[in-house]
């Protein structure tokens, strides 16, 4: 009987399963809703220019109107269909008009860092859209910065090169996001264009304590010996901070210094 139709289909399902997969089935559905009804939003937490103390960067974080679902549990969903490359591009689209409003509102601009997921690297035109987007606006493209994870990098190393050449190319910036939370390979990090490595939370958790600083310290030696900067993210306290500081840390980002805020939050 459950051969009948499609929708029988879960019926071999555990019980367990199938509230799994109608989570999932839901969560797809608000997503499909919010890509045609304008349902998503950004927030933009600044990142810290270490020696100005001032801020050189904003990174995009993706919203649900309704703030139903975070992006933590609705991410990894849209990563298993094409919701995530029309999600991609919503989220370019948006962080561009962003850049519109605060030169409008007189703001000095400042780059914006989006988040691109590996499930992105299959819009071989992203790249393309993104330069066109901001040409049309007259907007510099080195005021996009691109976040990947090395994940990225993993059984795609030809076609990743091939994404990194095409937004160099553009004039879009390049940074490695989530450092330490991977494989971290110190290989990747000799050959891949990025000029800034973000350091994970967790990594940062751990090694910012009390007698385990000198590890920090050296990663941020490696990354400028390979001539590249250094972020440090999710930095909450004072005295990480100021650890970090003394660890020649280029940036950092994190509630320390303010949690995500709306664009019309940003004045300067
Ligand atoms: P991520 O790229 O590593 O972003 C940093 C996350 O850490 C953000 O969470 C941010 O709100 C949070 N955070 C920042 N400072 C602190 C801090 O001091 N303490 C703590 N505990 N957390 C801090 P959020 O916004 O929930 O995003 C989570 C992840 O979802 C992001 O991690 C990113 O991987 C993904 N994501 C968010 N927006 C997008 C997007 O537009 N596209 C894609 N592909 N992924 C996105
Ligand atoms: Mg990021
Ligand atoms: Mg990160
Ligand atoms: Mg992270």
């Amino acid at each position: 009987e459950a051969k009948q139709t499609g929708k029988n289909k879960d019926v071999y399902y555990s019980p367990e399963m199938r509230t799994a997969l109608r989570q999932t089935q839901e969560i797809k559905h608000i997503l499909h809703t919010a890509c045609e009804e304008d349902g998503f939003y950004l927030l933009f937490q600044p990142q810290i220019d270490v020696a100005t103390e001032k801020v050189y960067c904003y990174e995009a974080l993706l919203r649900l109107k309704n703030d139903a679902l975070s992006p933590a549990q609705f991410i990894p969903i849209a990563e298993e269909s094409e919701l995530m490359i029309t999600i991609g591009r919503i989220v370019a689209t948006k962080a561009v008009e962003q850049l519109v409003s605060w030169r409008e509102a007189g703001i000095a601009l400042v780059p914006i860092a989006l988040n691109f997921s590996p499930k992105q690297i299959n819009d071989k035109d992203y790249a393309t859209f993104l330069k066109q987007l901001l040409d049309k606006h007259h907007l510099q493209a080195n005021l996009i910065e691109i976040e990947f994870t090395e994940s990225i990098l993993i059984n795609n190393d030809e076609e990743a090169t091939k994404l990194f050449q095409n937004f160099l190319a553009a004039g879009i910036q390049l940074a490695l996001d989530d450092f330490g939370t991977g494989y971290s390979s110190i290989r990747y990090l000799t050959f891949i264009p990025v000029n800034k490595i973000k350091l994970d939370k967790s990594f940062v958790d751990i090694f910012l304590q009390d007698g385990k600083e000198s590890f920090i310290e050296n990663i941020i030696r490696l990354a400028h010996s390979l001539n590249k900067k250094i972020i440090v993210e999710g930095v909450e306290e004072e005295a990480q901070y100021l650890k970090l500081k003394h660890s020649n840390c280029d940036y950092i980002q994190g509630y320390y210094f303010s949690k995500p805020i709306r664009g019309d939050q940003v004045q300067h």
